[in-house]
């Protein structure tokens, strides 16, 4: 079975998108850890890069997310982002 990684994007110095009320660091964190929750339900081994409105730099975070499982080819990774135009959802493979 794969195993995920989970990025919740910006945090933070790095607020991402905002608009209507809505700041994208933080529903990315709350949707992130809502999978989080959910994989560890189903037995699902993950791992969750941030679990606090911490700043991570770009370099960091690659490492971050490379770092659990090492060159595991079954590693799904998922980079959640609420942008405000074009894709809602990136994937990093
Ligand atoms: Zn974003």
């Amino acid at each position: 079975m794969k195993k995920v990684v989970i990025d919740a994007g910006h945090g933070g110095d790095d607020p991402g998108a905002s608009g209507n009320g809505i700041v994208e660091k933080e529903l990315t964190l709350e949707i992130s850890q809502y999978i989080h929750d959910r994989l560890d339900e189903l037995g699902i081994e993950n791992t969750l890069i941030r679990d606090s409105d911490e700043t991570i730099e770009p370099n960091d975070r690659v490492n971050m997310i490379v770092s659990p499982y090492g060159s595991d080819s079954d590693v799904l990774v998922v980079s959640n982002h609420i942008n405000a135009g074009g894709r809602a959802v990136k994937l990093l493979i």
